[in-house]
């Protein structure tokens, strides 16, 4: 929730309401906009609404956090490179679903670049239901995917599972996942809302969205506003694919948050065939970009091998957006990302 300042608010007044949100056992962050000052509050807001707030001295307006504060939407943007998440550019990320060797990756890089791709996707760090399942290389992993950008230019997206893997990806990558799995690992939401790398926020198995979009609260109550939602899929009784893509979220997210969203149609189909069904249908509904899981040799895959495009069926996936994106108002870029060096966190943000 926000308590919105009205614009001749005095410091006092301020800061006689953070004492009072503190005192009814909420907290308190300030929000400095471009014309108002506002108060994030967060906690278990039940019964809020009837704490007074909207009476006390200073304030113009209680905004339950589901509707939009900012008028424009955030365009999340890459150090040194041109890409963007959330303007006009059309974002594909597209990579094994698991780093699992450094000919793998390679290989998969290779390919995805040569059809287009700026942002490269593949997990060091995997969350999988089975503990003896393949768990990731970890930083092994990241080393490898630091090599996919320096040799291709691309940059690199890669899920953090935990904090400590967060705090090791800071170190090689360009943006950092956070899992269907983990869409309500508070801690983590609050590490990555002070991580200076964006966020790439999936929604979890059975969350709504105003639970996705309290999680997207929790990064940016922190300070990182660099934060992009995804679509990847929900549990429904639909047995015919592994998650049914709930591509009905992308405008109703689009209509309450100022966040980019993306959609992932290998996860939320769970098979190659319907990919590129479901990622056109993504663009036409207006998604900002698109993730998905490409593999040279999917039947080998360590993990989600039946949802994992080939290469050549990625490639007639761009080409058959470049048709849909004008209608949208969407551009595609594939100009190489001019390579750089992995941005290190700053001292005392961590
Ligand atoms: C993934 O991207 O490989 C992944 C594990 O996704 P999700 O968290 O959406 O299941
Ligand atoms: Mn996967």
């Amino acid at each position: 929730m926000l308590v919105v300042m009205q614009s001749n608010a005095s410091a006092d007044e301020i800061r006689a309401i953070c004492e009072r949100i503190e005192e009814l056992g909420f907290r308190a962050h300030s929000v400095e906009g471009t014309e108002r000052y506002a108060i994030a509050v967060t906690g278990d807001l039940h019964g809020i609404e009837s704490c007074g707030l909207e009476e006390l001295p200073g304030v113009a307006e209680i905004i339950r956090i589901s509707k939009p504060f900012k008028p424009e939407n955030t365009v999340v943007r890459f150090p040194n490179s041109d890409v963007t998440i959330g303007g006009e550019e059309f974002a594909i990320i597209a990579g094994p679903c698991s780093v699992e060797s450094r000919e793998q990756t390679m290989k998969v890089a290779e390919k995805v670049a040569a059809a287009g791709a700026r942002m490269f996707r593949g997990g060091a760090y995997k969350p999988r239901t089975s503990p003896y399942a393949f768990q990731g290389m970890g930083v092994e992993g990241l080393k490898i995917l630091a090599e996919v950008r320096e040799r291709f230019g691309m940059l690199i997206v890669t899920e953090a599972v935990d904090k400590e893997a967060l705090e090791a990806i800071e170190d090689y990558a360009d943006m950092i996942q956070i899992g269907a799995r983990n869409m309500q690992n508070f801690s983590l939401l609050k590490r990555a809302g002070r991580s200076p790398l964006p966020v790439l926020l999936k929604r979890g198995l059975s969350a709504t969205l105003e639970e996705l979009l309290m999680a997207a609260e929790y990064i940016m109550s922190e300070g990182n506003r660099n934060v992009v939602l995804c679509e990847r899929g929900v549990r429904t009784f639909a047995d015919h694919s592994r998650n049914t893509l709930d591509l009905s979220v992308i405008p109703a997210a689009q209509k309450l948050s100022h966040l980019p969203i993306i959609s992932d149609p290998s996860h939320g189909t769970g098979k190659r065939d319907r990919v590129i069904p479901l990622a056109l249908a993504s663009a036409a509904v207006g998604a900002d970009g698109l993730i998905v899981e490409v593999h040279h040799d999917p039947d080998h895959a360590l993990s989600d091998g039946a949802q994992s495009m080939f290469p050549e069926q990625f490639a007639a996936m761009v080409s058959q957006l470049r048709g849909i994106l004008p209608v949208v108002h969407r551009t595609l870029s594939d100009k190489p990302v001019k390579p750089r060096a992995a941005v290190k966190p700053e001292a005392g943000r961590s």
